[in-house]
């Protein structure tokens, strides 16, 4: 625990150390790495109690989507505040969950019609691998009951999310409480050979994945991916071609195909819908941290009539009976029905396309920089590698540039040697370009 400097006046950072056991931290780095204590947002900025301003890159853990302290999502919290804060979703309904469903399907054109509610990201994956499950043991196959996931992808870290996730920091401790699952290869773009395209990459991996599907159809429920950026894992982007291929081995085999959106949902990849770009549908989709306009916990997976239908019954039992206490919550729903207002009426997705470009301009100068590889979009992502010939101590980049990044009034937090942007839809083309040079004078700092 970090020695409090002084015992009669402890900071707010002292007093979150010694009783605060932050997520994905090893405590101990806040012995030499800053905890930064925030009182204040507005916008893309956040303020600590001095008053310094940190520009938010990453869209406090990929949530944010129109600013901290957005007028419109504060207005329709408090106007529901005054109605009905939380009541049940068993044997109850509410206006913001109809209409937020409503939207949503009608999002998808109807092709996934029902809306599953819960309140974090890796619930709603669980959500989605049980209806699977489920789905296929009242379809008379119970032996279809494995999953298939990504190598390096992420779902989650939930016990069931946590087991078709392939990222060896979250998973290694826990490995003997996990299911066993098939990991197929990553259409991940990096690893094309030289003269090699994103769908010659995509092509090799489904190639894979089809003999894999040839093999083991009889025992497969479903595979789960994360449509065209596997986000936590370093931000590895692939070719829409990749979704195609895999909805028609998914189709040819009787396997369900789950899109984890809840990172490049919520026009993060450009479109409302990342499978959007490959046009196909999933069997079930999955939208989390954007959807409430990183507001309060809300997460949901969405599926098909004929899924819905399978559970469609006399018997109790046959129901999909799983639930969470604040499934489909009043208030967060109605901050979803305010994103999915401004996405409207603000013509979000169009004016992306010149933000996204504002963003390949402000770090252009990474693209030729000779310590730096794999520089590559998605949207509104931006990320790129740095070579391990540039890092001093590859184990302690991350940290160091984190740090580096709040002197200059910018937070990110690179996942291992991969650099990444993730910014609200509200950045001016100064704010990217600001960000842009900070970034880059915090590397300079960092690397040899
Ligand atoms: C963040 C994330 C999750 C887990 O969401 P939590 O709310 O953190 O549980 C699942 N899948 C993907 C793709 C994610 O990026």
């Amino acid at each position: 625990m970090k020695v409090i400097s002084d015992p009669n006046q402890p900071t707010l950072v002292d007093r979150s150390l010694a009783a605060v056991w932050h997520p994905c931290t090893q405590m101990k780095h806040h012995e030499s790495m800053p905890l930064v204590a925030i009182t204040k947002g507005k916008g893309p900025w956040l303020y600590d109690e001095q008053g310094m301003a940190l520009l938010d890159c990453i869209s406090s853990w990929w949530t944010n989507l129109f600013g901290h302290s957005n007028p419109r999502i504060n207005g329709a919290i408090t106007e529901q505040l005054e109605k009905i804060e939380h009541v049940m979703l068993a044997g109850f309904t509410h206006p913001p969950v109809v209409a937020l469903s409503e939207k949503l399907c009608a999002l998808t054109k109807r092709n996934l019609g029902h809306v599953f509610f819960a309140s974090d990201g890796a619930s709603a994956v669980e959500i989605a691998l049980k209806m699977s499950h489920h789905y296929w043991q009242l379809s008379g196959k119970p032996n279809k009951k494995k999953f298939v996931c990504l190598e390096n992808g992420y779902h989650g870290e939930t016990l069931g999310a946590l087991a078709v996730t392939d990222v060896a920091i979250f998973r290694d401790a826990y490995g003997a409480l996990l299911q066993d699952v098939f990991t197929t290869r990553s259409p991940d773009a990096r690893k094309a050979k030289p003269g090699q395209s994103s769908e010659d990459v995509a092509k090799e991996a489904a190639a894979e994945l089809a003999e894999l599907f040839e093999k083991e159809h009889h025992n497969i429920a479903a595979i789960i991916v994360e449509p065209l950026v596997q986000c936590a894992g370093q931000m590895a982007m692939h070719s829409p071609e990749y979704l195609r291929l895999v909805r028609n081995l998914c189709n040819s085999y009787e396997i369900h195909l789950i899109a984890d959106e809840i990172a490049v949902g919520c026009g993060r990849s450009g479109k409302f819908f990342a499978c959007e770009h490959a046009d196909i549908w999933p069997d079930f989709l999955t939208l989390s941290k954007g959807i409430s306009g990183g507001y309060l916990p809300l997460s949901l997976c969405m599926t098909t009539e004929k899924i819905y239908q399978a559970f469609y019954s006399d018997q109790t039992q046959q129901g999909f009976l799983h639930s969470h206490s604040y499934t489909g919550n009043p208030l967060a729903c109605a901050a979803a029905l305010a994103c999915l207002e401004i996405f409207q009426t603000e013509q979000v997705l169009e004016k992306n396309i010149d933000r996204a470009k504002d963003l390949a301009n402000a770090f252009a100068w990474a693209r030729t920089d000779s310590r730096i590889e794999h520089w590559r979009q998605q949207g509104m992502i931006i990320a790129f590698d740095v070579k391990n010939s540039a890092l001093k101590n590859p184990k302690s980049f991350p940290r160091e540039m984190f740090a580096k990044c709040l002197e200059e009034g910018v937070l990110i937090r690179p996942i291992g040697n991969t650099v990444y942007v993730m910014p609200p839809y509200i950045l001016t083309a100064d704010e990217s370009a600001q960000m842009g040079l900070s970034i880059a004078r915090a590397l300079d700092k960092v690397l040899v």
